[in-house]
């Protein structure tokens, strides 16, 4: 089955324990406001916008399919930030096998792999394939997820699955539908399930400058960090000793739309989160 591939890093030391080499899939099933890769969002529909103003000539369209050329392209992004889709025209469709065959030249630097997004949850075979792969040779395998998928349904992916990285982005099911278009009581499922198989490696809450937060009542919040953080302690505390609270101060690198020239929380309301969050039970809490 062909998936497609947005970019891979062959090393990365931020996208779990270690020295990894990092996997993104296009496509996601929610569209966060502060999304800082954009153009994974979606699959391209050939709409022919970027071809045109790519300044090495790298594109061209066959029918409603864009054609990459790799060797020609000169990796300015420019086609990426034309783009009216949330898009780019160079994403690979690839096997499982061949990602492998990528990844497998990597060995000798590399403790395992992760595969993001996009939301990596839309392709459980190609996960599954890939990661069988992966832990034959001795790596382990990590999910890094925006929760919207349910993983209680893919037993043989979670077989092979080492660990998954959850974003749980809002707590009240308004404030998260406004800020990504979803659903957030599959993110709970998928909290509590990972939770009690020991597979949850930490929780991810980008969170907001306390101005666009409000003293009003929860569901009137953009981000309900407060909410989210005494939420999850609830939902899995006989489990919190057992994963990372990760606490990630917006920036709006990347970002497209209504938070696009949003500042970033002072370091001070970063550490009063924290405070809260150590309150309310977590043990290992990281501000990045
Ligand atoms: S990144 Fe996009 S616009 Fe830039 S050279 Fe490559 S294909 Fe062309
Ligand atoms: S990558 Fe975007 S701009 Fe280019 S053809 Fe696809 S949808 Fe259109």
């Amino acid at each position: 089955m062909r998936t497609p591939i947005n970019k891979m890093i062959p090393l990365s030391v931020v996208d779990g324990p270690g020295c990894r080499t990092a996997v993104f899939v296009q496509g996601c099933n929610i569209a966060c406001a502060y999304c800082h890769n954009p153009e994974t969002q979606r699959l391209c529909n050939g709409c022919g916008v970027c071809v045109s103003q790519c300044p090495a000539g790298a594109l061209s369209l066959s029918g409603k399919n864009v054609i990459w050329d790799e060797a020609a392209c000169t990796q300015c992004d420019h086609c990426i930030r034309v783009c009216p889709n949330y898009s780019s025209p160079k994403v690979r469709w690839m096997e499982a096998a061949e990602v492998w065959t990528e990844i497998e030249r990597n060995m000798p630097f590399i403790q395992g792999i992760t595969v993001s997004g996009g939301e990596c949850g839309l392709y459980p075979e190609f996960l599954t394939e890939l990661f069988t792969l992966a832990g034959n040779a001795g790596l382990t395998c990590y999910l890094d997820s925006n929760g919207c998928v349910d993983f209680t349904q893919y037993p043989g992916l979670m077989a092979v699955t080492d660990k998954v990285m959850l974003d749980v982005k809002a707590w009240n099911f308004q404030v998260f539908h406004r800020l990504t278009g979803g659903d957030n009581s599959i993110v709970k499922k998928n909290l509590k399930y990972l939770a009690q198989t020991g597979k949850l490696y930490e929780v991810r809450l980008v969170c907001l400058e306390e101005a666009s937060s409000c003293s009003g009542p929860p569901e009137d919040k953009e981000v309900d960090m407060e909410e989210v953080i005494a939420g999850v302690a609830k939902e899995v505390r006989p489990y919190l000793e057992e994963f990372r609270l990760k606490l990630i101060a917006f920036r709006n690198f990347g970002v497209r739309g209504r938070m696009e020239t949003r500042k970033s929380p002072l370091p001070e309301q970063m550490e009063k989160l924290k405070e809260l969050a150590a309150a309310c039970g977590f043990k290992e809490i990281q501000i990045i």
